[in-house]
């Protein structure tokens, strides 16, 4: 009798794997324990979206990519992307990864962050349209996982992110991603929680700028200072200027994890940059290994606490050599059942 409940479980499961990879549809298969005074078991199907409990994959990652953040030399981060589309070819064939085109941001969304003064000084600047489509990405990517559309996602950014405050903008980043991309999610869903966990190199002052005051948003940067505000929904954590991968990992377990779980976000926002990368511009000492192992770690807290709605956006970080390992090891995790 065992032997032909496990045969019939293994069918079912071998019949989901194809049906996920046809559909690319999330599902989570949980196999219980014998259950008392019987000899079989039972197979539990959950949905992929809201209720999809503890699992750690269910669904598509969204990869949002425009050729044009190819095709130039970007402020700052320079060509790091001229090696892509190709550097992740193999991952684009993954039934489970899905590469989206973003579209340019509505104006309407910039406008509810930005002064007109700051967005009226990017009209005619090269770089804007790579900035517009960046933040677009981003904006899509946010409601598209938080709808379960997809299960999470990487955005590609240029031109645009962590510099980029209300008013005031620097450091090849010129207009805000996670400010448009959570104002959508509100108009849309509600007031949701939203967490923001910074790894690039440098201090996030246009993003801790733009979410000053707002208590429904937990921005926490890892940096050089070491300030907390609004009672510890903004702070930043003092990496050194020289750390371990381990090292690294450990304060993100330390001071980000335990911050997320006491504010439990509705979404989490990961602004990778790998600036902080050896041989990069803000070179901390982290090897290319440090990203993807990072991006783990969110997934799993995202799991934890929001169904694993997780979108990781790129920031800084120029070398493309280090950007064509890090951004697919990272999108593999990302996609990995
Ligand atoms: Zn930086
Ligand atoms: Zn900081």
């Amino acid at each position: 009798m065992i032997v032909l409940v496990v045969l019939v479980a293994l069918v079912a499961l071998v019949a989901l794997a194809v049906s996920a990879r046809a559909k690319a549809q999330a599902t989570l298969v949980a196999l219980d324990c014998p259950c008392p005074g019987g000899d079989y078991y039972i197979i539990t199907i959950i949905p992929a979206g809201k209720g999809a409990g503890a699992a750690m994959q269910t669904g598509v990652t969204g990869v949002f990519y425009h050729p044009l953040f190819s095709r130039e030399s970007w402020p700052v981060m320079r060509d790091k992307f001229r090696h892509f589309p190709a550097a992740m070819e193999e991952l684009l064939d993954l039934p489970q990864v899905k590469l989206i085109q973003p579209q340019e941001v509505p104006m309407g969304l910039l406008q509810k962050v930005h002064t007109d003064e700051l967005l009226y000084g990017m009209q005619g600047k090269w770089y804007y349209r790579g900035a517009l489509l960046s933040v677009g990405g981003c904006v899509e990517a946010c409601e598209k996982v938080y709808a379960g559309e997809l299960a999470n996602a990487f955005v590609f950014d240029v031109a645009a992110g962590h510099h980029a405050g209300p008013a005031h903008a620097w450091g090849g980043t010129y207009i805000s991603c996670s400010g448009p991309a959570v104002i959508n999610l509100r108009q849309k869903f509600g007031p949701l929680k939203v967490a923001i966990i910074d790894t690039d190199c440098h201090h996030g002052d246009g993003t801790r700028g733009v979410f000053r005051g707002d208590s429904l948003t937990l921005h926490s940067c890892f940096c050089s200072h070491s300030d907390s505000e609004e009672e510890g929904t903004k702070f930043c954590v003092p990496v050194g200027w020289r750390c371990t991968d381990e090292e690294y990992l450990q304060m993100i377990r330390e001071h980000f994890i335990p911050a997320a779980e006491k504010f439990q976000p509705q979404l989490i926002i990961h602004l990778l940059g790998h600036d902080t990368c050896r041989g990069d511009y803000g070179d901390r000492g982290l090897s290319t290994a440090f990203f993807p192992a990072a991006v783990r770690e969110l997934k799993e807290l995202a799991w934890r606490l929001c169904e694993g709605r997780l979108v990781v956006v790129t920031m800084g970080g120029a070398r493309a050599d280090l950007t064509s390992i890090i951004v697919p090891a990272s999108i593999r995790v990302l996609a990995e059942s």
